[in-house]
């Protein structure tokens, strides 16, 4: 069955899109589901999904995600645009963070990337968190919802968490290891560890069987 996707709206069948990165840069990294799979599905696809997931996510408001939604009736052209760039933040962000894991330089990824934390940085104000100040945006452009995932990006880059970043063993997701111990090893246990799990379990039998 090939059928090519047109809309982020769910057909009957394919799952929402499970949240399991342990941080936003690589949740969006993670927005295709099952990427090499038969039931890969771009949750990105267009913009109302762009919207949908900054909303679930919650970097945008729900009142600037109404407005955005309007402005994107209004402007289908931009906002197609828009879907376009969002497609190589993930993209970059993909690239540059397989190179991390690789032991690579993260050199075309990063080339990408810094222009839209360059961006993000620019439409930046900051606000006082406890004794820091974070970065927040005002969400009335249509590209504002990639800001504060590049802006993640970059903060990921530099923090001494990159050392817990991974790629699950049995998809091309990515995530943060935050267990105690350093011994996660699927995006999900529901998701890839169990298949994996029954997998073994299954060949362990079939070994039985022939012994
Ligand atoms: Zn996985």
């Amino acid at each position: 069955m090939e059928t090519v996707q047109r809309t982020s709206q769910r057909p009957p069948g394919i799952r929402e899109l499970p949240i399991v990165a342990g941080q936003l840069a690589l949740d969006f990294a993670n927005t295709v589901d099952d990427p090499l799979g038969p039931e890969r599905f771009d949750h990105v696809i267009d913009y109302e999904g762009l919207l949908n997931w900054s909303e679930r996510v919650r970097i945008v408001p729900a009142g600037s995600v109404t407005a955005l939604r309007s402005t994107a009736e209004q402007h289908p052209r931009r906002a197609a645009t828009v879907v376009g760039r969002a497609d190589s933040l993930r993209s970059a962000i993909n690239e540059t963070f397989a190179a991390v894991i690789d032991g690579r330089a993260p050199t075309t990824g990063w080339d990408e990337l810094q222009q839209f934390v360059a961006t993000a940085i620019q439409q930046a104000r900051l606000v006082p968190v406890g004794p820091q100040l974070a970065p927040t945006w005002d969400f009335n452009e249509l590209e504002s919802p990639l800001w504060p995932v590049a802006e993640s990006a970059y903060a990921l880059l530099k923090s001494p968490l990159l050392g817990r970043l991974k790629r699950c063993a049995g998809c091309p997701w990515l995530f943060l290891d935050q267990s105690k111990n350093s011994s996660r090893r699927w995006c999900s246990m529901e998701i890839c560890g169990t298949d994996q799990k029954v997998r073994r379990y299954v060949a362990k039998r079939a070994d039985r069987r022939t012994a």
